[in-house]
């Protein structure tokens, strides 16, 4: 949950859940979307079916109690390395290194590594390096310590090694090297998406569709995509509408919605659509877990809706 998440939003979160659920238990018996309901605005909805997909592996194949090593923890979905060490070693007193992007920074400036840390080898060479490192006594705060470091004092732009508790140890420092330090080869590229979506109504009730799985915003609901209704009722007529943009971590959406009056019978507007789409009333389906692009859009189109029917 704390995740890309302030800690005062994620906390409101976390109390949320634990309320509504207080054990493992209650978890793997929730239903997907209620779950999602409650996961809305954390973003990042496949950490929320992991979450529930984790707790149910837990109920059914380790007697509801939680794994204690990070080797059994990995096999949980939604945890991967970094969080199955983070856990074994802070919960559980595992000797293992929790290697996160704050880690990787300190320990490339520490060995003064030079390998990209974006390529197999450049990644091999930090973790057994961030191995080395690591007690067997409190390799939780040893873990804490680690990714403190990065964070307040071994920082990307400016370290301040006049601060910092490694700083006789620190190859990087002593070469003068550590603001080259971590080497990254690739950049990322980011996809320029076009999503136009269609806001169906008849006034009083709405298109709203569930999206397929796998898929972006697998599970969710939106409105209907445009290039599907239209090839059941045909392209629009309407002026352009609106439209928004939305930063994924690989996607950049410019999402626009046309709205659509209906005055026949529901049944035929979706016919063609799939059993994923359904009618519903306006209030129900703010109800629906959406994803946070579609709340973006869902008031300007509410208020379009609204003006034609006032
Ligand atoms: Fe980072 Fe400087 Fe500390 Fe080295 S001495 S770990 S470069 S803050």
């Amino acid at each position: 949950m704390m995740q890309q998440t302030r800690i005062e939003t994620g906390t409101a979160y976390w109390h949320g859940f634990l309320e509504r659920w207080p054990t493992i238990d209650d978890l793997a018996r929730a239903e997907e979307d209620d779950v999602l309901k409650a996961w809305q605005g954390l973003g990042y909805y496949s950490r929320a079916r992991n979450l529930l997909k984790a707790a149910r592996l837990v109920v059914s194949s380790h007697g509801g109690e939680f794994p204690k090593t990070s080797a059994s923890l990995r096999k949980l979905p939604g945890i991967g390395p970094y969080t199955a060490a983070a856990i074994g070693s802070i919960c559980f007193g595992e000797s293992v290194a929790a290697v996160d992007g704050n880690v990787i920074r300190v320990v490339s400036r520490l060995f003064d590594i030079d390998l990209a840390i974006d390529s197999p080898a450049g990644k091999r060479a930090i973790e057994q390096a961030a191995e080395t490192l690591v007690p067997t006594h409190r390799p939780g705060d040893h873990n804490q310590g680690m990714m403190e470091i990065g964070a307040l004092i071994c920082k990307p732009k400016n370290p301040t090694c006049g601060l910092c508790p490694l700083q006789v140890h620190c190859t990087s420092r002593a070469a003068g090297t550590a603001k080259q330090r971590p080497v990254k080869h690739g950049k990322m590229t980011v996809k320029e998406v076009a999503m136009p979506f269609v806001v169906l109504t008849d006034g009083l009730k709405v298109a709203m569709v569930q999206r397929p799985k796998p898929g972006i915003w697998a599970g969710l609901w939106t409105f209907p995509l445009a290039a599907d209704v239209h090839e059941n009722l045909g392209k629009p007529n309407g002026p352009a509408a609106p439209s928004f943009t939305h930063i994924l971590t690989h996607r950049r959406l410019y999402l626009s919605f046309e709205l659509r009056v209906w005055s026949g019978p529901a049944g035929d507007a979706s016919e063609g659509l799939g059993d994923s789409w359904r009618w519903v009333s306006w209030s129900e389906a703010e109800e629906l877990a959406m994803p946070r692009a579609m709340e973006k859009i869902w008031s300007h189109a509410a208020k379009s809706a609204a003006k034609v029917y006032i």
